[in-house]
């Protein structure tokens, strides 16, 4: 095994001047690869023979700056189960954790994620129901899928060796969320049987039950336990993925710390976990169209990754797959933000309406619509983690930029705003209210008749006892018909992107020819195998799955 600090040369072999300025250009990301045995490879090596070219020359000697086993770039969830997966299982293999944020705990979604974690008692059931979410959408094929599935059914036995204990988290059938039902789509499988072994474990309290602790804490800590083999940076961005121009193998990583530049030689590879693109605007809007959308969290996750990996010849997969959208609150002033996932229009206190003052889509739903057995949840749900059921599919909901929550006085007193703010809604600037709606719609700048005329009808179909516009559920049809009149302002939000690389089973970055692109692995969000609809702790459960598929490969152990 290799040595941190040593230096090290790396010999590319290339043939020629001609392949002296592809190494160049390969080694700062410019030249498409040219994988190991490809046709291109063959061709050169063929020609190079005819012309009786010498044998091939090293032209590259790289001095590394310090050489690892495993370079993992990331430290969510996913970085974190590689870099477990080393210290654990790589008998005596390094592995360097770098992250651009100042927290060990990472500077992407993880940290602020709810913990919930996807898995199973049966991969078989797991695998179909992946394959019924994963519907028609083309993208990932089943052998990644059963990976996944795989991986699921591997979650609790590979924490309770770590030593979570039995007493650490609650088994998936007495789940502490109340939230979070699973599997969130039961209509997709065929028995109670089937869905009783598919669920969410989530870490609920130490070993002596005291409260709440993060999945993510307790990898971290099983990290510090492994100091000699793991070597954790923050505040460390990676900016170039060192690249074999002539095998395509992907040799190490750059990063910057401090203002310097380092080099990482990784002699097993490079497991990218370095998240989505969630802070990243433009991206948000060249493959979203997300204007004006709210990223929730991952502060430092702009994306990096899909352009370092597209430099070396990555193909890209469901870039415009995301966990959302859905309407959160924002202040008048842009200032504040809260998200709720509609829980008020679900506990039936107002309506929401866009800028032209009508209502636009079935605006209940949410997680706990799971438990609503009453209802055919195949068509009257309204969205599931931002998914909405449009003419009896699901779907991305795209939401208008702004809209409006509208409610009465009688769902003031309900609690349409308890989550917002404990104070007085509109005097701490998170809307309005009057005396009339017409006042109201003046205030929010609603086109003149509009908003009464929504509501006129919205109190028609309460009456009505069915919601004919939008199917809500019939226990959430409360008139707003008490003054004073509020409006509260909401923009959309979301949780995270699931675009990037496309993945292997064996968690391999595959490459635009179809190969895998040798040595550069992933996991997480990053390229995540979620591709169309999404099930509530199912990125923290991949990040672990093929994080630790993704160092197994690298350590030759898998
Ligand atoms: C509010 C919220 C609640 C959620 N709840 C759940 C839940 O309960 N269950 C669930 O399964 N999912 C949940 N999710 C989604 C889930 O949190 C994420 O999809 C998951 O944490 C992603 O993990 P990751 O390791 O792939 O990426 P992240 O945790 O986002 O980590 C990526 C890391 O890469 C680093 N990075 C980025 N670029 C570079 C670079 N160039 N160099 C070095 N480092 C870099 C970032 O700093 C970051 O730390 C939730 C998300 C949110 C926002």
């Amino acid at each position: 095994m290799t040595q941190e600090g040593i230096s090290r040369k790396s010999f590319i072999v290339g043939a020629g001047a001609a392949a002296l300025s592809a190494a160049t250009l390969g080694l700062f990301g410019c030249a498409s690869p040219t994988p190991k045995g490809s046709a291109e490879a063959e061709a050169a090596d063929t020609k190079a023979a005819a012309s009786g070219a010498e044998a091939p020359a090293a032209v590259d000697e790289r001095e590394w700056d310090e050489s690892f086993d495993v370079v993992v770039v990331g430290s969510g969830i996913a970085g974190t189960s590689a870099a477990v997966t080393v210290a654990t299982e790589g008998n005596g293999a390094i592995c360097l954790v770098l992250d651009k944020g100042d927290d060990v705990l990472g500077g992407g979604n993880t940290r602020f994620s709810a913990g919930a974690i996807f898995s199973t008692t049966n991969a078989q059931n797991a695998l179909k129901y992946l394959k019924a979410l994963r519907g028609e959408n083309p993208t990932v094929p089943d052998d990644v899928l059963e990976a996944y599935a795989n991986g699921m059914a591997e979650h609790e036995g590979w924490l309770d060796a770590l030593g979570a204990g039995d007493n650490f988290y609650a088994p998936w059938d007495n789940v502490k969320v109340t939230s979070v039902s699973a599997p969130e789509y039961p209509e997709l499988l065929d028995t109670d049987e089937e869905r009783a072994t598919i669920g969410c474990m989530l870490f609920n309290g130490g070993p002596d039950g005291d409260g709440f602790k993060h999945v993510q804490t307790f990898l971290s800590d099983v990290l510090d336990q492994h100091p000699d083999t793991v070597t954790r940076k923050t505040g460390t961005t990676v900016v170039q993925l060192v690249q074999d121009p002539q095998t395509g193998e992907i040799l190490g990583v750059v990063y910057e710390e401090g203002g310097k530049s380092v080099s990482a030689q990784a002699t097993g590879g490079v497991v990218m976990c370095c998240g989505g693109f969630e802070n990243n605007p433009v991206m948000m809007a060249n493959y979203i169209r997300s204007y004006g959308a709210h990223p929730f969290a991952g502060i430092c996750n702009t994306g990096d990754g899909i352009k370092l990996c597209a430099e070396v010849g990555a193909e890209m997969w469901h870039m415009a797959n995301i966990a959302g959208f859905y309407n959160g609150f924002a202040s008048l002033d842009g200032e504040k933000f809260v998200s709720k996932n509609a829980a008020q229009t679900t506990r039936g206190e107002g309506i929401i309406v866009g800028s032209n003052g009508r209502r636009y889509y079935m605006d209940n739903g949410g997680f706990g619509n799971t438990n609503l057995t009453e209802y055919d949840l195949r068509i009257h749900s309204g969205y599931r983690h931002g998914d909405n059921n449009r003419g009896g599919e699901w779907m991305h909901q795209s939401l208008p930029a702004e809209s409006w929550f509208v409610f009465d006085q009688a769902g003031f007193d309900a609690g349409a705003t308890a989550e917002i703010t404990e104070d007085d809604p509109v005097a701490a600037g998170w809307g309005y209210s009057a005396d009339s709606l017409t006042e109201l719609a003046k205030l929010v700048g609603l086109p003149e008749g509009e908003l009464e005329a929504t509501v006129e009808h919205w109190n028609q179909m309460c009456d009505d006892g069915a919601d004919m516009a939008f199917y809500r559920f019939p226990t959430t049809l409360n008139k707003v018909a008490t003054p004073p009149f509020y409006a509260m302002r909401m923009v959309p939000y979301f949780l995270n992107t699931d675009g990037g690389p496309v993945r292997s089973a064996k968690a391999e970055v595959v490459g635009r020819d179809g190969n895998p692109i040798p040595h550069l692995y992933s996991a997480g969000e990053f390229g995540s195998v979620w591709s169309d609809m999404y099930n509530a702790g199912g990125n923290l459960s991949e990040g672990m799955a093929f994080g630790r598929i993704a160092a197994r490969e690298c350590l030759g152990i898998a």
